[in-house]
């Protein structure tokens, strides 16, 4: 039997591989990588983390072998559709852990190199962490909850055996993606009712606290940070309502602005998948006056491409070798 499904997938692989390479061969590709933490955790289930020694082999040798943009330099060649030069890349970083100022940007000012951290604003001063950090502390930590869950999700009863870790392991893995289609007041009404139960504080953990005003403030004065908006609450923008989308949107760019004292130009589209945003959110981001918008899936970026769909590839704690493999594959194919 032959899986139909899996041969088109194919197909379409090859026929992207090619119109990269021609694409490549017209113009030097640029590339946008993205991180989220530079810490070294236990448990990284969503695979966020990037060790410090990792993350300082990466940038030491980008320093070395690539050029390592500005955002404006970065911003300006597609807006004047000037090419970029070979091995031409820039940094980002999404969701403003409390790490993204404690261990990156040192490393990057050290270097002498810039990076643009997306910031969702809604934990800013408070101790909660984000949604998925508190599922991962709730279900796959060490410690022994009741034997059942039962929980309400806007309305809806699910029921769920966690008499082991690997019926907790389960649990985590439904609910992630249940959790992440829900708008912030059920998110939060979910977490309220397993934090009770599972007996542990809404607040979270010191190594998973994200920027405090004070981080962000010192960011706003280094000549290595650039800041940027990821929404109020970090949600996933194609499920609201224009207006929804819109107060999410312009709520992290306020609060931002607000913070810094500056303009914030930049935005990036939480999750980011092609799935995760809309043609509302652009119009939206074109509205309230952002010049560039981020969104999160594999591609190359070339003077020609689209300045509010901007493609990235996630970085993992990769070692230096297979660093220096991905980025080979990125720019060759
Ligand atoms: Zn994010």
């Amino acid at each position: 039997m032959i899986d139909l499904s899996s041969t088109m997938l194919g197909m379409r692989g090859c026929v992207g591989k090619s119109v990269r390479q021609i694409s490549n061969l017209l113009d030097f590709p640029a590339i946008v990588l993205l991180y989220h933490r530079i810490a070294d955790l236990e448990f990284d289930p969503q695979q966020l983390a990037v060790s410090f020694q990792n993350f300082y082999q990466h940038m030491e040798y980008l320093k070395k072998v690539y050029h390592i943009l500005t955002i404006d330099e970065f911003q300006e060649s597609i807006t004047k559709r000037k090419p970029f030069l070979s091995r031409s890349l820039i940094l980002t970083f999404d969701d403003g852990y409390a790490d993204n100022a404690q261990q990156a940007l040192p490393v990057l000012e050290s270097l002498n190199v810039q990076a643009l951290f997306y910031i969702s604003t809604a934990n800013i001063g408070s101790r909660q962490e984000f949604w998925w950090d508190d599922l991962e502390r709730i279900f796959l930590q060490d410690r022994q909850p009741p034997p059942e869950l039962k929980l309400s999700v806007d309305g809806r009863m699910y029921s769920f055996s966690t008499q082991n870790f690997e019926a907790r392991r389960l649990v985590y893995f439904t609910l992630h993606p249940i959790v992440k289609k829900q708008k912030p007041e059920i998110r939060e009404q979910i977490f309220q009712q397993l934090c009770v139960w599972a007996g542990v504080p809404r607040e979270g953990r010191e190594t998973h606290r994200t920027m405090m005003t004070t981080d962000i403030q010192k960011m706003s004065k280094s000549k290595s940070a650039v800041i940027g908006a990821h929404t109020h609450n970090h949600v996933s923008l194609s499920m609201l309502s224009y207006q929804e989308q819109f107060d999410e949107i312009q709520k992290s760019k306020l609060v931002l602005e607000n913070l810094t004292g500056q303009k914030i130009n930049h935005f990036s589209y939480p999750y980011g998948a092609r799935e995760d945003y809309d043609r509302q959110s652009i119009r939206i981001v074109k509205e309230l006056d952002f010049t560039m918008a981020s969104a999160n899936f594999y591609w190359q970026v070339h003077r020609w491409s689209d300045i509010y769909q901007i493609p990235r590839i996630v970085v993992r704690n990769w070692g230096i070798e297979e660093f220096k493999q991905h980025l080979k594959g990125f720019y060759l194919s």
